[in-house]
């Protein structure tokens, strides 16, 4: 087979749920593409729909372990690394927090040595958690944030930050050219049913008839972005010529409530819905949004998907995935 120009982009966690839309992308693009999984959060499914692609390998191995023999093979070809491997959603960071920091900390390393070996472009997606439970609103790239090393939250978000630090490490000592993303929430078809997120687990609460949890009052707010918003937005930072020392928030900056979510689930659904009030999270940050005017400027993106599409398109997948017949909306 005649090799892509392109050449090989890997990514690390292409069978989670951002991961698997962007390896689809990039082989659109005219990369070949060598996903690297543990399959911690990973659906088969998202996989199965990949294995189909032409010029996509799977190669199933934690980057927490020195980086197998299958990626070594292809070394002088890999042109591109995006690292995604990191369970994302609280409960499952928080299931097995030791393995959360290493894949950040020792997986992100492995990766940006294998970097600096091959020349290849390197991104890391890192967060918004690294701004904790902000003070200040909304969150630019400037601000440095209000995080506990000490709570339930820290070996996400203080894991995060150190692979940002060894990241921007790297790129002062000019040892490997870096991006780095900083992903605000994001929601769309092929997340896990059993993801534990507030979108993934409104609708399908709402389409399984379960009652829908919302956590404190529901006054908290989140800034939701549509996944196909977020790939080019990744594709995009990673093909820009922009100071690689300048981190890029990348999210959706229309700001809702929790409460406002639900009401927007309800109608994308189409069922009326019993909602049952839980106790907050611990360090749950009270309110997100992202300042993108460094996006726009450098990247010239901004999302176009509005949150009531995003979701009728994301419940209407929801609803096929579990069988459920989905209620026509009202005109
Ligand atoms: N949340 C909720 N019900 C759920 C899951 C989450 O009310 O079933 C709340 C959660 O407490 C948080 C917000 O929704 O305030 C977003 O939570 P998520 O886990 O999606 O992501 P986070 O932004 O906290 O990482």
């Amino acid at each position: 087979m005649a090799q892509n120009e392109a050449g090989v982009a890997l990514v690390a966690g292409g069978a989670g749920f951002i991961g698997s839309h962007l390896c689809r992308a990039l082989v659109d693009q005219g990369y070949e593409v060598l996903c690297l999984d543990n399959l911690q959060t990973a659906r088969p499914s998202n996989l199965r729909l990949l294995e189909a692609l032409p010029n996509f390998t799977f190669v199933e191995a934690d980057i927490v372990n020195p980086l197998p023999q299958a990626v070594l093979e292809r070394a002088d070809r890999i042109t591109r690394i995006y690292n995604l491997a990191c369970a994302a959603s609280p409960p499952q960071y928080q299931a097995d927090p030791e393995h959360t920091m290493l894949t950040n900390v020792v997986g992100t390393n492995h990766l940006l040595r294998l970097a600096e070996k091959t020349g290849a472009r390197f991104l890391l997606t890192s967060t918004s958690e690294v701004y904790g439970d902000p003070e200040v609103h909304p969150q630019a790239e400037g601000y440095r944030g209000w995080v506990s090393c000490t709570g339930p939250r820290a070996c996400y978000d203080e894991g995060k930050r150190a692979a940002e630090a060894l990241t921007f490490d790297y790129a002062r000592m000019n040892r490997a050219e870096v991006r780095v993303a900083r992903i605000f929430n994001t929601y769309g078809p092929q997340m896990h049913p059993d993801d534990g997120r507030v979108v993934s687990n409104l609708i399908c609460q709402a389409l399984s008839g379960r009652d829908i949890t919302v956590y404190g009052d529901g006054s908290q707010t989140r800034s939701f972005c549509y996944v196909s918003d977020m790939v080019d937005a990744l594709m995009r930072l990673m093909e820009s010529d922009i100071n690689p020392m300048e981190p890029v928030n990348l999210g959706n900056p229309t700001e809702f409530t929790v409460n406002e979510l639900l009401e927007k689930v309800l109608v994308a659904t189409g069922v009326e819905g019993r909602v049952t009030y839980n106790p907050l999270p611990q360090d749950d940050p009270r309110r997100r949004r992202p300042d993108i005017s460094r996006a726009k400027a450098v990247l010239g993106w901004e999302p176009t998907v509005p949150l009531e599409d995003g979701l009728a398109r994301t419940s209407a997948w929801f609803a096929e995935e579990l069988g459920v017949e989905l209620a026509q909306p009202e005109m």
